[in-house]
């Protein structure tokens, strides 16, 4: 997924949480985005936000679907860059083709992760295939801690088994969660499932207190904490809690967990990029500019994708002020 707002918000994120009452709960509600082209699909992002960065390190969180393929066109994002950060595929429907610059060329399918570590620098395409009619997923970014954040870029993908607890199925595709693990490459403590609730349940899920938490709801009447969930919404919970109690209506409900540590450190946010400071974006964007839209060379920061048909997708231009914090 690429952001294709012509005007991205920077964003300097912080400790945010040092604002919050450890009972803290915030409702994040969706903007819609489109996704470029002329019947464009559109994407509901609940991250970041004004009033919210991040949910550990993840920063990112992108809500799609379910999208008649055949009304929309579905996904056709062509090569576009990422830094600093991991980008989480998760699909409920459809399928898309995913082709980056270490090679990887793999297909996102429904219940399977599919992790891309930018590191230093990559460049990615994501296309729906032929074969799919309806596009139903969500793309999440997490955001690298300032450690881990040159390392080379690399592909992973995983597909969990789901188990159940208590009447919910969960599929946990990062991190661990009801004694399950997933082998995906993390590195900041960090957590993401799906959680499926048949309609009437109540099922108190045991979380870890030291992280934040939060419910994006796919699908469903659901109730988090005695708070009513709106559609497409993103429940936010601080840490200090040890058990999430999630309870389904009249419908089965479909959410994703995400969950994490505070990251605890300032990122800068802008386009396809985390850096730490203005300079390091602007920088990013001009090695893209010049070596990949303007075809300077194919062994730059961000390499090249193989086997694209089309040109790669060009940086917006930058806000003629210094990237910095919201207020
Ligand atoms: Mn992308």
């Amino acid at each position: 997924m690429s952001n294709l707002e012509t005007k991205p918000p920077e964003v300097l994120a912080g400790d945010e949480t040092g604002d919050d009452a450890p009972t803290g709960f915030e409702l994040l509600t969706p903007r819609d985005v489109p996704l470029g082209g002329p019947r464009a699909m559109e994407v509901r992002r609940t991250l970041p936000q004004r009033a919210r960065s991040l949910i550990g390190a993840w920063c990112f969180v992108d809500h799609y679907g379910p999208d008649a393929v055949a009304r929309t066109n579905g996904m056709n994002v062509p090569p576009h860059p990422h830094t600093g950060l991991q980008t989480v595929s998760w699909l409920f429907a459809g399928e898309i083709e995913h082709r980056d610059s270490t090679g990887a060329h793999a297909m996102v399918r429904p219940g399977e992760l599919n992790l891309m570590t930018a590191g230093s620098g990559i460049q990615h395409s994501e296309v729906s295939t032929t074969e799919t009619t309806v596009l139903h997923g969500a793309q999440l970014w997490v955001a690298l801690p300032d450690t881990s954040r040159h390392i080379a870029p690399f592909f992973e993908h995983y597909a969990p088994t789901p188990i159940t607890f208590e009447g919910a199925t969960v599929s946990v595709f990062i991190g661990a969660f009801l004694g399950e693990a997933s082998p995906a490459t993390m590195f900041t403590p960090l957590l993401g499932a799906q959680i499926d609730l048949p309609a009437n349940t109540t099922v108190r899920f045991p979380i870890d207190p030291a992280f934040e938490h939060g419910v994006l709801l796919d699908s469903g009447m659901l109730r988090a904490d005695d708070h009513s969930i709106p559609a497409d919404n993103l429940a936010y919970f601080a840490p200090g809690r040890h058990e999430l109690v999630l309870e389904s209506g009249d419908e089965p409900v479909r959410a994703l967990l995400i969950g994490g540590e505070p990251l605890g450190e300032q990122i800068v946010m802008w386009w396809n990029f985390i850096g730490r400071t203005h300079e390091e974006i602007v920088e990013y964007r001009e090695r893209w500019q010049n070596e990949v839209v303007a075809g300077e060379t194919s062994a730059g920061r961000y390499g090249t994708v193989l086997g694209y048909d089309g040109a790669p997708l060009p940086a917006p231009v930058m806000p003629g002020i210094r990237l910095r914090p919201r207020e």
